[in-house]
């Protein structure tokens, strides 16, 4: 078995001889930024299973309870800040190395840390704008949350009428198509796929690794639990993304 030094040299090595390296994050980027994910051990979810898109459109109830739920990970979105790890990737960017980062976050710590946002694809969604269900219409996530807080049970657009909720992608709900192109696209363009903080339990962010490794495109993984492609990775680092991802980049 390798040592963490070992594993971390063969990772920069492989980084390194890369030119057009893709990552894939997941909510286990953001953990050190104060943000819970959503399937390690003693995470929100445990206690309150998350709302599907259908339910939120078909029950009041539901909704309700959506917004109730919400509001302790909403406050904790606004006060993180970008980790050692997200400004690993920024420096990754300045090497030249970054053709993209792939995100099931709706975060934004990425842009925060200075990522060019065009390099961005937010797979699912942002939580920093609302959108209306039914229209599509992007709207202040901030009036949003002050209609909600100020007892509103059910806020529409003031376009169509339709519900509105944050701009992120429930449960159920279909990926845009434009996202899923783009991060497709990168993928199938990258020389090094990346993967930090994700379960890959997540369809359809989960399929895209498994097209890199098609083309026998070296894959890393940052992660503190196993996930089901360890045994197809090339480098597999189980330990906290904040710790190794600055230590390799500096390596390279
Ligand atoms: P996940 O919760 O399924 O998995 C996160 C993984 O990160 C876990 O396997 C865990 O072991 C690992 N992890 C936790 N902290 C880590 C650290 N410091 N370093 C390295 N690994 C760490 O997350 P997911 O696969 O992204 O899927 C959950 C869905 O929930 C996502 O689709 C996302 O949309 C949403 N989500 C987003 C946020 C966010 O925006 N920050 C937070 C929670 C959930």
């Amino acid at each position: 078995m390798l040592s963490l030094e070992e594993k971390l040299h063969d990772a920069a090595e492989l980084m390194q001889q890369a030119q057009r390296i893709v990552v894939l994050t997941g909510a286990g980027i953001s953990t050190e930024s104060g943000i819970p994910d959503f399937r390690s051990p003693g995470s929100p979810w445990e206690k309150n299973p998350p709302t599907s898109y259908r339910d939120f459109l078909e029950k009041p109830e539901a909704r309700q309870c959506y917004w109730q739920t919400r509001s302790n990970l909403s406050t904790q979105v606004r006060m993180a800040q970008p980790n050692a790890a997200h400004r690993a990737l920024v420096e990754l960017e300045r090497k030249g190395k970054l053709s993209g980062i792939i995100t099931q976050n709706f975060d934004g710590l990425h842009q925060d840390a200075g990522n060019n946002p065009e390099h961005i694809v937010e797979l699912h969604g942002t939580s920093r704008f609302a959108g209306c269900t039914l229209c599509g219409k992007r709207s202040s996530m901030d009036v949003l949350q002050q209609r909600i807080d100020a007892g509103e049970v059910d806020p529409r657009c003031d376009e169509c009428g339709g519900l509105l909720k944050p701009a992120t992608i429930l449960f159920g709900q279909r990926v845009p198509d434009a996202e899923l192109a783009r991060a497709k696209q990168l993928t199938e363009a990258c020389d090094l796929f990346l993967v930090v903080g994700s379960s890959l339990k997540v369809i359809p962010a989960a399929t895209l690794p498994r097209l890199a490794l098609n083309r026998n495109v070296p894959l890393i993984l940052i992660n503190l639990q196993p996930t089901t492609l360890d045994a197809a990775a090339d480098v597999v680092i189980s330990e906290k993304a904040g710790v190794v991802l600055p230590a390799i980049v500096e390596q390279m």
